[in-house]
């Protein structure tokens, strides 16, 4: 395992405002309310084309005062039939690389850039992800204001970092405005790139080392 203190931490320039944190922190009565909220305004929004290609819209799910929060690109077609985040063959992979971490899908809040499935599962565009983040996941990251983000994918990256693409983020704890992530490929590329299986293992095996660190990270709020 390696030693704590030799992890390399990147510090990226923040943003001019950081729309992850805002004003003050609700309660976490006030929180989780807003959090029930923002879920029906997310599965009636119509805000951005996606609307038009989805069955239902994934708001996200998990622990409201998680103290680790996933974040993916978009669903996927199980996931717009069932309206949950995670419960395709990528959510299956997920949850197997998570088994070794010792935390489960109860003990953290996981959701998508985007909230809505692209046609085809294409990659949502620019101006779908600044409309989707700037109403509904910069606030949802706000209300659980988690310790830790892991971003899943080139998009998150590009859109929670400014960096990329995964190759340029993961392997490190990344410190950016007053948040805490680390970066891995989305489990969906497992399935057509067998040789990105060991660097996922690896990203894994640091977020193990970064969780047992936070060890508050599992324990209840
Ligand atoms: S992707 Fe986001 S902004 Fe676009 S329609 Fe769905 S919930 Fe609304």
């Amino acid at each position: 395992m390696p030693k704590l203190r030799s992890l390399p931490v990147r510090k990226l320039r923040p943003h001019l405002a950081n729309p992850t944190k805002g004003e003050g922190k609700p309660t976490q009565k006030l929180a989780s309310r807003k959090i029930d909220e923002l879920a029906k305004r997310i599965r009636l929004c119509v805000k951005c084309p996606l609307h038009q290609s989805r069955t239902l819209a994934v708001p996200g799910e998990g622990k409201k005062q998680a103290k680790f929060m996933v974040i993916g690109e978009a669903p996927g077609k199980q996931e717009d039939l069932a309206g949950r985040p995670f419960v395709g063959n990528a959510g299956r992979y997920l949850d197997h690389v998570l088994e070794g971490t010792g935390i489960q899908r109860e003990d953290f809040f996981i959701t998508n850039i985007v909230k809505c499935r692209p046609p085809s599962n294409r990659t949502p565009k620019r101006d779908e992800i600044q409309t989707c983040t700037s109403l509904y996941l910069f606030e949802q990251i706000r209300l659980v204001d988690p310790k830790l983000i892991l971003l899943l994918g080139n998009t998150a990256v590009k859109a929670m970092l400014s960096l990329n693409s995964v190759d340029e983020a993961r392997g490190r704890i990344i410190s950016h405005d007053q948040r805490t992530y680390l970066a891995t490929y989305h489990p969906a590329v497992r399935f057509y790139r067998e040789d990105l299986a060991q660097k996922i293992k690896e990203d894994f095996a640091l977020l193990k080392t970064e969780l047992l660190r936070h060890d508050s990270v599992l324990s209840p709020s």
